[in-house]
């Protein structure tokens, strides 16, 4: 917070602010001018509150918030990007983290054709939704836990780490019983009640952008997690509601440049959501490498066609196979820039 005290105020007005301000738990950080003096305060504390008890004061002409609404996430609380350590998997460290599978967990065959395909081709992670949220209440509604339970045969045929939504807080228990990372769908990014509960879940957090959620609002809802305990959270782009119809959603790519600039925090894109049509997906992946995510989780499917939920975006499992290797050469470029960085950081 700044506060600029009225032209000549004397002394004792100066140190009753300075002793209020401390009150609430910020240092000072003040410069005298010659005719004004202007009082800085940082830290962590009730900054709502504190403004307005600063605001009653008569010898305060103005006290203004400077730094973002949310706190533990921001790059002016943590300079150095998080590492979240998932078993042998780190999230926001020296490697790019592909998270594939399909949309739904539909049968053991599927899950397991696609976790023994996409762990062969370089993914470190499989996805795979058994609570899906669906816009029809007539559509698939997944395998709850059924999904799961195959989720984790998978897991112990691959040694992938799962990444599964969960869509309740009455939930969080057996998704995170079941899940390496809980994944918060884009329809629940404000569903204050899952992520208060999701700080207390010993999982990291997949949280994805809501669609038409501004950048700050996710910072916001990331805090919340932080704020109840749980300082892993990976953040994820997949596409913002716009006038453009081409494409599914609108791919904000500059999200993640954005997001780098104002948090530590791990960011992935989602191609598949953003594209809605897996054509572009590739192009997209290479985008999100290019642009310095932390990875990506992409939709892959060993029969598009027969997916019960978003088959025309997802990659059958060879089209996987052919992006993951045309994909090397830019990983390869994208592994010297981080290892720059840590080194730059270091
Ligand atoms: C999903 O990952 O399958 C999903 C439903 O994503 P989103 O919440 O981004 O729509
Ligand atoms: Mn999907």
């Amino acid at each position: 917070m700044i506060i600029s005290m009225r032209p000549h105020a004397t002394r004792e007005e100066i140190d009753h602010v300075c002793e209020r301000i401390r009150d609430f738990g910020y240092k000072i950080h003040s410069i005298e001018g010659e005719e004004r003096v202007v009082i800085g305060a940082v830290g962590l504390g009730d900054v709502t509150a504190c403004l307005e008890s600063l605001e009653a004061i008569p010898a305060v002409e103005q006290a203004v918030r400077i730094s973002a609404p949310y706190k533990f996430v921001s790059r002016e609380f943590k300079k150095e990007h998080t590492v979240i350590r998932i078993n042998g998997t780190e999230v926001g460290g020296g490697e790019f983290v592909v998270m594939a599978g399909p949309c739904s967990v539909e049968s053991e065959k599927q899950i397991m054709e696609t976790a023994e395909y996409v762990a062969a081709h370089g993914a470190r992670v499989l996805r795979g939704g058994a609570f899906k949220p669906r816009t029809s209440p007539y559509d698939f509604q997944g395998l709850e836990l059924e999904g799961l339970k195959l989720l984790r045969r998978a897991k112990e045929r691959t040694g992938l780490d799962i990444v599964t939504e969960v869509m309740s807080d009455r939930d969080v228990d057996m998704v995170a019983e079941y899940a390496d990372i809980v994944q918060v769908g884009a329809r629940n990014m404000q569903n204050f009640a899952l992520l208060k509960s999701l700080g207390g879940c010993g999982r990291t957090v997949l949280l994805k952008r809501g669609m038409s959620s501004t950048i700050k609002e996710l910072l916001m809802s990331a805090e919340y997690i932080t704020a109840h305990g749980n300082p892993n959270v990976i953040l994820c782009e997949r596409g913002i509601r716009t006038f453009e119809t081409a494409t599914r959603n609108t791919c904000d790519i500059a999200a993640i440049p954005v997001l780098n600039e104002l948090t530590h925090l791990p960011v992935v894109l989602d191609p598949s959501h953003a594209a809605g049509r897996r054509g572009i997906v590739p192009a997209l992946m290479r985008a999100a490498v290019a642009v310095g995510a932390d990875g990506v989780i992409v939709e892959v499917h060993p029969c598009p066609e027969k997916a019960v939920s978003d088959g025309a975006q997802s990659l059958p499992l060879e089209a996987f196979g052919r992006v993951m290797s045309s994909l090397k050469p830019y990983i390869q470029l994208w592994k010297e820039a981080r290892l720059a960085e840590i080194g730059a950081a270091v």
